[in-house]
């Protein structure tokens, strides 16, 4: 547990999807590049020659993390970016008259760029996703039927439930019908493994403050050969496919913090899924009327999302935010609405449970103490909010909407 005696007692930290702690070792590496290194990379003296060396192996670090070679990644300021870069960035490159596939639980920063297609004239569809969150393949194969220039984007697990797509299987159908392939492999890295050579991706894109490096720096993968116009014009930088200054502290820390999982996943995995099933099978003993969000046959190692049925996601995190806990409800970016989450709206989860649901998602350092203080606190919070709640088993099906 992290003491912060100023904010508060205790946090246990359960929103890791949404962003992560900075690892000591990724904040170490970067020091030096806040003080005695603060050249630009792209500078003529030795100085300037001396960073780029660094800049050089970190791109190394994270090609050996993917298992691709160096010239294929391309450093961004946030997966966001990532994701804009690719889409906008294909559908450039084809002009108009692409066809766009992607899903209906993909997170914003793939369904607005996909939408902003759609409003200058491209084809898009939004695939939809079954009770589990997951897609039919064959609906997949007839939408890429006699298709042109197609891009398709398929996130590799999602951020909210967990739920992993069969995204080798993806990748095959994409080069059978000749389409690109982006995946948002934010939610996967570090906790599962990712080699492009067995998934034949064109494109992915990942975040560094989702796994224990700063917010603030992302990864775009461009498989060679991928056609592609770039988003961010203005420098040669990155062999001209994004300009702007490297942020070399940042991409620094985030190949330290891809060494860190190439090294420590499968181990970090295990422990971390032991976690989750201690609080899920907690959860369930514990409390009635809950149901589990999700594949749980193909899900992240670190993520559980559960419905509270009768009750508002919205009161048990603030409940349990005073007790200095952090879940979240849906994603911290639709967050601020009121408005259900789209992912667990778009698996046809019942009216009564759409609301009810929030998600807690571990890393390396959460422990077992942390799980049985949540399963300590959590099952009285559901038991007071259901006592204030006009709802319940009783209740006629027929008066909601
Ligand atoms: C967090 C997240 C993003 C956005 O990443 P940023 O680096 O914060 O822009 C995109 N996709 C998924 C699935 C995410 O979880």
């Amino acid at each position: 547990m992290i003491y912060y005696p100023a904010i508060m007692e205790k946090i246990v930290y359960f929103d890791n999807n949404a962003t992560s702690r900075v690892a000591p070792e990724v904040a170490d590496v970067m020091r030096p590049f806040f003080g005695e290194l603060y050249g630009n990379p792209s500078s003529m003296h030795a100085f300037g020659g001396q960073v780029a060396k660094f800049v050089t192996r970190a791109r190394e670090e994270v090609a050996a993390f993917l298992n691709c070679s160096p010239e294929e990644v391309i450093f961004t300021s946030c997966a966001t970016e990532s994701d804009n870069a690719a889409i906008r960035g294909t559908a450039d490159w084809f002009g108009t008259g692409t066809k766009v596939i992607t899903t209906a639980v993909e997170h914003p920063a793939v369904l607005q760029p996909c939408r902003r297609l759609k409003a200058l004239g491209h084809t898009v569809v939004e695939l939809p996703v079954d009770g589990v969150g997951q897609i039919d393949l064959d609906r997949l194969r007839a939408e890429l039927k006699g298709t042109q220039h197609a891009l398709v984007s398929i996130m590799w697990a999602n951020n909210e439930t967990g739920t992993v797509f069969p995204i080798e299987k993806i990748a095959d159908i994409c080069r059978e019908y000749g389409a690109v392939f982006h995946t948002d492999a934010v939610q996967v890295a570090g906790k599962i493994p990712v080699d492009v050579t067995k998934v034949p991706v064109d494109l992915l894109a990942m975040s560094g403050h989702k796994f224990h490096a700063p917010k603030g720096i992302g990864i775009l993968y461009v498989r060679k050969g991928t056609k592609l116009k770039p988003f961010l014009l203005g420098g040669h930088q990155e062999a001209g496919r994004r300009a702007g200054t490297e942020n070399v502290p940042y991409i620094v820390g985030l190949a330290k913090a891809c060494e860190l999982a190439r090294i420590g996943m499968a181990e970090e995995a295990v422990q971390i899924t032991a976690l989750r099933d201690r609080l899920e099978a907690g959860i369930l003993a514990k409390c009635p009327n809950v149901r589990v969000n999700g594949d749980r046959n193909h899900r992240l190692p670190n993520t559980l999302n559960v419905s509270f049925e009768y009750i508002e996601g919205e009161a048990i995190a603030y409940r349990l935010s005073d007790l200095g806990i952090c879940i979240s409800t849906g994603s911290a970016c639709a967050s601020g609405s009121l408005d259900p989450s789209h992912v667990i709206r778009a698996m046809g989860v019942p009216f009564i449970a759409v609301h009810g649901s929030v998600r807690f998602s571990l890393s390396r350092y959460n422990t077992m103490e942390e799980v049985d203080y949540v399963l300590d606190r959590l099952p009285p919070v559901i038991r007071n909010l259901r006592e204030l709640s006009p709802f319940g088993p009783d209740t006629d099906p027929t008066t909601f909407k």
